[in-house]
C-alpha cells in the first residue's frame, strides 16, 4: 500500500512535470508565432511634455504594444504596418488622472449609496472605465473603493473582460473612526464602519499590510475632514502625526505610495512632514504648506473641476444642508488657495474626482487648471508627465518617445490656443489599439466589443 501510493505520488509528480514542460513549450511556441503588429500614426503636431513644445508633421512607429520611433518629415514605408493619417489633428500622449472614482456615480452618494453592493459597484466601474477611456485617460489613480470593486475592475481590463484605461487602485481609503474615509450616516444600533478604519498606530500598520495583501497598487488615507461626510470638519485634522508617520513609513517599506485627502492647512502640513507622495484637494494650503510642498516634492493634486461642476449644479441635486454649508465655504477657498499655488511652483499632476460628477468630463480638469493660472502648457505637464511620475511609471506613460507604451490621443487644432478641445478627444489608442477613430476611421476595437 505505501509502496502504491509512493508510486502514485511520483506518478502525479512526473506527470506534473511532463504538463509544465508540454504547457511551456506551447506558450513559448504560441508567442514566437503571434503576429506582432506594426502601425505608423502621422499627424498635424505633437506635443511633446518633457521639453514642453509641440513637434510638426510627426510620424510613430508602434510595434505591438510600443512605440518604436517617433521623427518628422515623411512616413517610412514599412511593408504589412497599418498606416493612420490623423491629418492636421494634435497627437497627445493619453492622458492621465491620478485622482478618480471609477466604481461610483455622481448622486448615488449618501443614504442611496448605502444600498450598492460591491459587485455592483464593479459592473458600475465597468461602465465608467470605458467612458474614461474613450474620454482620452488612458490611465488613471482609483482612490477609495470599498468591497475591492475596484482591484476587481482593474483585473478584468488587464485580462481584455471590459475596455478601460490601465489603473492604479487603492481598495478601502484608510481613515479614522467618525472621518471623512468612515461613514457615519447609520446611527450606533447598525455598528458600521467602513472598511479602512484604523485607529492607532498599531492598527494603521495592520491596514497598510491588510489593503495591500487584497491587490492595492497605492494607498489612499483622509488626513482631515471633507465635504460629503456627515459630522466632520473639513478644516481640522483627523489623523494625528504619528498615525501618518506609521502608514507611511509602512506603505514605503512595502512599495508603495501615499495619497492624501486634505483639506485643512494643518493635516496638509502634517502629512508632507510625514513624507506622503501627494497631497489631494488641498484646500485650505497656506504658504508653510506650500514652502512644505516644495521641500519634500510632494505634489499637489487640486481636483479643481468638481468646484465649478458643483456650483452649477448643486442646486438642482437636493443636497443636504450640512454639504451646501461646507461647500459654501470651501468652494471659494479653494479657488484662491489653488490659484496661489499654481503661481508658487508647486508640482501639480491631474487629478478629476469624477464619480462626484459624471465620468467620462474628466477633460474639464484641463480647462478648470488653467481658469486658476496654469499655463495650457503646464495643465497638459500636469495630466501627461507628471501623474506619470507621481504614479512612478515615467518609464512607460506619459510621453510619446521611443520605448514607451502606445498610449495617445488626438485633437483637431492647438489644444494650446483652445484648452476647452481638450474635453472632446477624437482618437484615442491604449497599448497599441485604437479604441476611438473619429478623424480618419471607424472606432475599432471600441465597437468591435
Ligand atoms: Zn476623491
Amino acid at each position: 500500500m505505501g509502496l502504491g501510493l509512493g508510486c502514485y505520488s511520483w506518478f502525479r509528480r512526473i506527470t506534473f512535470a511532463a504538463c509544465v514542460l508540454c504547457l511551456g513549450l506551447t506558450n513559448s511556441f504560441a508567442q514566437e508565432t503571434k503576429p506582432v503588429h506594426t502601425v505608423v500614426v502621422r499627424a498635424g503636431r505633437l506635443f511633446d511634455p518633457v521639453a514642453g513644445r509641440m513637434l510638426d508633421r510627426p510620424v510613430i512607429v508602434i510595434v505591438g504594444s510600443k512605440i518604436d520611433s517617433v521623427s518628422n518629415g515623411s512616413t517610412p514605408s514599412i511593408s504589412g504596418a497599418t498606416l493612420i493619417d490623423l491629418g492636421d489633428a494634435t497627437l497627445l500622449p493619453g492622458f492621465i488622472d491620478v485622482h478618480t472614482h471609477l466604481t461610483s456615480d455622481a448622486g448615488s452618494g449618501g443614504y442611496e449609496g448605502l444600498g450598492i453592493s460591491s459587485p455592483r459597484a464593479a459592473l458600475l466601474g465597468a461602465k465608467n472605465a470605458r467612458l474614461t477611456l474613450l474620454a482620452g485617460f488612458t490611465t488613471v489613480r482609483n482612490v477609495g473603493a470599498e468591497g475591492y470593486s475596484d482591484v476587481a475592475l482593474r483585473d478584468a481590463i488587464n485580462a481584455g473582460d471590459v475596455i478601460g484605461p490601465r489603473m492604479q487602485v487603492s481598495g478601502p481609503p484608510l481613515g479614522i473612526t467618525g472621518g471623512h474615509c468612515d461613514n457615519s450616516l447609520l446611527p450606533f444600533e447598525f455598528h458600521y464602519s467602513a472598511e479602512g478604519v484604523a485607529d492607532g498606530p498599531e492598527a494603521v500598520m495592520h491596514r497598510v499590510r491588510e489593503v495591500i495583501k487584497y491587490g492595492a497598487d497605492v494607498i489612499k488615507f483622509c488626513a482631515s475632514g471633507g465635504v460629503f461626510s456627515k459630522g466632520d470638519n473639513p478644516l481640522l485634522e483627523q489623523y494625528s502625526p504619528a498615525e501618518m508617520k506609521v502608514l507611511v513609513e509602512e506603505s514605503h517599506r512595502l512599495g508603495r505610495k501615499v495619497a492624501t485627502h486634505a483639506h485643512s492647512a494643518i493635516s496638509i502640513k502634517d502629512a508632507v512632514r510625514a513624507g506622503v507622495d501627494s497631497i489631494e484637494h488641498g484646500i485650505f494650503l497656506d504658504d508653510e504648506g506650500i514652502a512644505l510642498m516644495r521641500e519634500h516634492n510632494t505634489f499637489l493634486v487640486p481636483t479643481s473641476y468638481p468646484l465649478f461642476w458643483f456650483e452649477e449644479h448643486a442646486p438642482q441635486m437636493h443636497l443636504p444642508p450640512w454639504v451646501m454649508e461646507k461647500s459654501a465655504i470651501i468652494i471659494p477657498a479653494a479657488k484662491k488657495n489653488m490659484t496661489k499655488a499654481f503661481h508658487s511652483g508647486v508640482r501639480v499632476a491631474l487629478g478629476t474626482d469624477a464619480g462626484v460628477y459624471p465620468h467620462g468630463q474628466n477633460g474639464g480638469e484641463f480647462w478648470s487648471m488653467v481658469e486658476l493660472g496654469l499655463t495650457p502648457t503646464q495643465a497638459l505637464q500636469s495630466g501627461t508627465v507628471n501623474a506619470a511620475e507621481l504614479m512612478g511609471w515615467s518609464d512607460r506613460i506619459g510621453a510619446i518617445h521611443a520605448g514607451m507604451l502606445a498610449d495617445m490621443v488626438a485633437v483637431k487644432g492647438d489644444p494650446l490656443s483652445d484648452i476647452r478641445l481638450l474635453q472632446h478627444v477624437q482618437f484615442v489608442m491604449k497599448d497599441g489599439v485604437v479604441y476611438k477613430n473619429e478623424i480618419s476611421g471607424p472606432n475599432s476595437a471600441a465597437q468591435a466589443r
